[in-house]
């Protein structure tokens, strides 16, 4: 079953890193992404307009093998951007892509 909304409330999004800002209209939660220039270009999480965060990227250290794992624009490996706000934080992950077997 779905709710109808009348109005779709609109929630504006900035990045912490760059001047990017964008406006959306969903009634469900949703998060938006985009390509921060302040992150050497890696696709990384707005947060709702208002908000007092940072956004860091996370430089993946361990050994990467033959795994296909997620770069910045300058050539660092990175495992997650980390979003950390007053009240608690998100990660998001890039999972790398092992080659090979399953299971
Ligand atoms: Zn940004």
């Amino acid at each position: 079953m779905r709710a109808a909304l009348l109005t779709v409330p609109e929630r504006r999004w900035e990045c912490p890193n760059c001047p990017a800002i964008d406006v959306t209209r969903e009634a469900q939660p949703h998060s938006r992404f985009h390509n921060c220039a302040g992150l050497a270009g890696l696709s990384a999480p707005m947060v709702p307009a208002g908000t007092r965060a940072k956004v860091e990227a996370v430089e993946r250290e361990d050994y990467i093998g033959s795994e296909d794992v997620q770069y910045d624009g300058d050539g660092r490996p990175v495992m997650a951007v980390v979003t950390t706000r007053d009240d608690g934080n998100d990660v998001t992950v890039y999972a790398p892509t092992a080659h090979g077997r399953l299971g």
